[in-house]
């Protein structure tokens, strides 16, 4: 452990070669508890085990399977045969002085990934990754530098939730609110995504409510249509960034396979269907997307839709080359979409001192990951 300018680093340097090739074992948090039922019942076992397993898991938080002590000793040991519990090395956390806390895991195979808590005043909020890497491609994003690498199991995506509540133990803390804003592009690993959100959303294990988790998409669109048809009360995003198509595929390329307009029909279906109220997120790329004009295009493209807009800065990524629209400028942005009636907030900065933009950190510490 050192400290950087005020930051606490804890590190630990390993190699992602020779962890590559460790043995595949799947992780007990991937499992939903019909799930869980199903495999004990598979194995001789009661059903009931698995709301005393959760409750280890998730309410005692233990490290080891032989800590379940209301187990017996054979299916503690049948389950350390089957599954891993800790599949996450903390080999980063950075604390800044905001009180936002980033941590760099390390996954079994060597990948590594990024999870950040953000400290609220309506409570703690866990942005969670969802991908080591992405294929989206878009032209702003630190995320997708080095391309998809492969997708996290759900247990994965869990085990990040459950790593950042065991750090809010030591401070007598409880993680309130998720978003589905890290790395990777959650409607492109749907399965594993929808059983995340499952999972912690169940009351037998961390019990966080449907409408204080949020997830966010590029614009998959088949895919806002299946989630639509779950009807849960999950709170939903899109990465809109662009009032029109031609703009949006320029700083999008996904743009080029799901169109703006289509998008949007696919946008109206899930109110429909849900009846809740969606977010756009409008990134503001200096000279790009960023005049009144385009606001004014904005303005009139969601006329009508039951909707919030969220204007988030440009974080700076070396890698690419947008600039931060002036401070001014922002401002008139949010007044005119004000004046067509438009629900608009500009995103607060969390952990600026600290690599906390999506990527950044990853990107940094793990150039091998991300060339
Ligand atoms: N892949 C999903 C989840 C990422 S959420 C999605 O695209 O929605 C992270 C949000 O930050 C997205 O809206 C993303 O477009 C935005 N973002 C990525 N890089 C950014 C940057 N450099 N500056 C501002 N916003 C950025």
């Amino acid at each position: 452990m050192f400290t950087k300018a005020g930051v606490i680093v804890e590190k630990e340097v390993t190699t992602l070669e020779n962890k590559q090739e460790q043995k595949e074992i799947p992780s007990i948090y991937s499992l939903r508890i019909e799930e869980l039922e199903a495999w004990l019942k598979g194995n001789d076992e009661p059903k009931f085990r698995a709301n005393q397993i959760f409750e280890w898991l998730y309410s005692k938080r233990i490290s080891t399977f032989e800590e379940m002590t209301n187990v017996s000793k054979g299916l503690q040991e049948k389950l350390a045969n089957a599954f891993t519990l800790t599949t996450l090395k903390t080999i980063v956390k950075q604390e800044s002085k905001d009180g936002t806390i980033k941590f760099l895991f390390e996954l079994h195979d060597g990948y590594s990934i990024e999870t950040v808590l953000m400290r609220h005043d309506y409570g703690n909020s866990v942005c969670v990754t969802t991908q080591v890497g992405c294929r989206i491609g878009c032209t702003f994003c630190a995320s997708t530098l080095g391309g998809l690498k492969r997708n996290l199991e759900a247990g994965e995506i869990v085990a990040q939730v459950v790593n950042v509540q065991k750090a809010l133990d030591e401070k007598g803390e409880r993680v309130s609110h998720v978003v589905i804003m890290g790395i990777g592009e959650p409607f492109d690993n749907y399965d594993n995504m929808l059983s995340f959100l499952k999972i912690i959303n169940h009351d037998k294990a961390l019990n966080i409510g449907a409408r204080h988790i949020t997830v966010s998409t590029s614009g998959i669109i088949p895919k806002i249509y299946a989630f639509a048809d779950e009807q849960l009360q999950i709170n939903f995003a899109l990465s809109l960034h662009a009032p029109n198509t031609e703009l949006r595929s320029k700083l999008m390329p996904i743009n080029r396979a799901y169109k703006l307009p289509d998008l949007m029909e696919a946008i109206r279906y899930y109110i429909k269907k849900t009846g809740r109220r969606v977010s756009f997120e409008y990134g503001l790329f200096g000279g790009e997307n960023d005049s009144v004009m385009h606001a004014e295009e904005l303005a009139a493209l969601i006329k009508g839709i039951k909707c919030h807009v969220n204007l988030i800065p440009v974080n700076y990524v070396p890698e690419r080359n947008y600039v931060r629209t002036p401070k001014d400028q922002i401002f008139e942005f949010e007044r005119t979409l004000k004046k067509h009636g438009i629900n608009v907030t500009i995103r607060r900065e969390h952990g600026s001192d600290i690599d906390a933009a999506c990527g950044q950190l990853r990107a940094k510490e793990r150039k091998e990951e991300t060339k």
